[in-house]
């Protein structure tokens, strides 16, 4: 990933955001620091009381407490302010300003012990500065201008008092101070330069987790859709199978259909010898039915034929509408005989049959023919040889079955 650019995450959205977190990191170390200081202060300002009296003492203790005071309510403030991103800038620039004066104050502690008077309290008092201006660089380390104005304020007093004091250790005094301050800068800095590169890593990796999040709900609801699609088009799929392969008005199945299993029982015969039978059947003067009850009516008879015949039949044969009254069915591993048995059968129950319609009694003859398949034939020729078998039936005067001779063929 190093290097790699995300190009949703907008880098200045980032940017604020690392701000808001650094003023954030820099506020919570201050308002800590400013909290725990009281106690210190008051350590150093009745020590300070013994050499200056109480008053200095006083006046300096209310001094930098009023500015870890601001420092506490600064950061409260910060805290609860709704737009902590937006207005880190303004907020980080106060806290600034206090860690200058909080310096300020720190280092003004010298006025009570003058290092030509009370020397060993005035090393002890130096000690404690060095001390607190170490921990405080931990503390606003967020800001490298904090620690700036933080290390000016808190060295500035005891420089000035150096230059009017009469000690033979002056000049090593304020070149130890100085060190000290050179070195604390360049610590300071590289600390904030580690904590920014922490805090850009982090809010780059909350972006990214957030927008991973995002990306993995949207394609949790694509998949939802894409189901509920899929879902829709295997019914649709269903839906268009079943209207390819059957016949709407009687539920029987289509020619289509039928012809492609013809097709399977030739390869079938081929391949391992077994024989299947067609019969083919057409409903008797049926025009006239129409003609004298209505279409509807007619229809009516159809399904009823339909429904007749298919409860005669094994599980297996096939039934089919191949014409307007022209049914097709299909008997896999039937003999030529057993299935002249079975049509006629058939063509004496249909005979029997009576529609019961309002307008009267109809009865639904019907002419058959049989064709059991020939060793070489194809669907063409099998189907030829039961639609002349059903001609001839109609010829022998309807109501009648004719079962096709077996396929002739001619030597050479
Ligand atoms: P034949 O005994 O010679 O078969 O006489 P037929 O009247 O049955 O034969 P023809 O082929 O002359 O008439 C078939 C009739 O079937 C014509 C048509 O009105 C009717 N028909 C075809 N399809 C439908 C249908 O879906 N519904 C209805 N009600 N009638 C149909
Ligand atoms: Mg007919
Ligand atoms: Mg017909």
């Amino acid at each position: 990933m190093a290097g790699q650019r995300v190009p949703d995450l907008d880098d200045r959205l980032i940017a604020r955001r690392v701000l808001g977190e650094r003023t954030r990191v820099f506020t919570d170390r201050s308002v800590a620091g400013a909290l725990t200081s009281p106690l210190g202060t008051l350590l150093l300002a009745w020590v300070g009381a013994a050499a200056s009296g109480w008053l200095v003492a006083l006046a300096w203790l209310s001094l930098i407490n009023a500015v870890e005071v601001a420092i506490v309510v600064l950061g409260m403030r910060y805290r609860r302010s709704a737009r902590r991103n937006e207005e880190a800038q303004r907020w980080a620039r106060y806290q600034i300003v206090c860690a200058g004066l909080v310096g300020l104050a720190w280092g003004s502690s010298v006025w009570f012990f003058w290092a030509d008077g009370y020397y060993l309290l005035y090393l002890l008092n130096l000690t404690v500065l060095v001390g607190v201006s170490g921990v405080c660089m931990i503390i606003m380390s967020a800001f490298r201008g904090a620690t700036l104005m933080f290390s000016i304020g808190i060295l500035l007093p005891p420089l000035v008092q150096l230059a009017y004091v009469d000690n033979p250790y002056v000049l090593q005094i304020a070149a130890g101070l100085l060190v000290l301050f050179a070195v604390q800068i360049r610590y300071a800095r590289e600390v904030e330069q580690e904590l920014h590169r922490e805090l850009t890593h982090s809010v780059r990796n909350a972006a990214l987790v957030m927008q991973l999040s995002t990306a993995r709900l949207e394609l949790h609801e694509n998949h939802a859709q894409l189901e509920a699609k899929n879902a829709q088009l295997q019914s649709a799929l269903a839906r268009l199978n079943e209207v390819v392969t059957h016949d709407m008005l009687t539920g029987a199945f289509s020619r289509r259909h039928i012809f492609e299993q013809l097709e399977q029982q030739v390869s079938i015969r081929q391949r391992h010898g077994a024989t299947a039978c067609i019969m083919m059947f057409d409903l008797d003067n049926f025009k006239s039915i129409n003609d004298r009850y209505g279409h509807p009516v007619g229809d009516r008879a159809l399904q009823t034929v339909v429904n007749t015949v298919k409860a005669q039949l094994r599980d297996g044969d096939l039934l089919a509408r191949v014409g307007g009254e022209e049914f097709l069915v299909l008997l896999p591993m039937t003999t030529g005989d057993a299935a002249f048995v079975l049509a006629d059968r058939l063509r004496g129950l249909l005979s029997e049959t009576v529609m019961h319609e309002p307008a009267g009694k109809i009865a639904l003859p019907a002419s058959f023919g049989v064709a059991e398949l020939s060793a070489g034939e194809d669907v063409a020729t099998w189907f030829k040889r039961v639609d002349d078998a059903l001609y001839l039936a109609k010829a022998r005067g309807r109501n009648a079955t004719v079962q096709a001779p077996p396929l002739l063929r001619l030597a050479g």
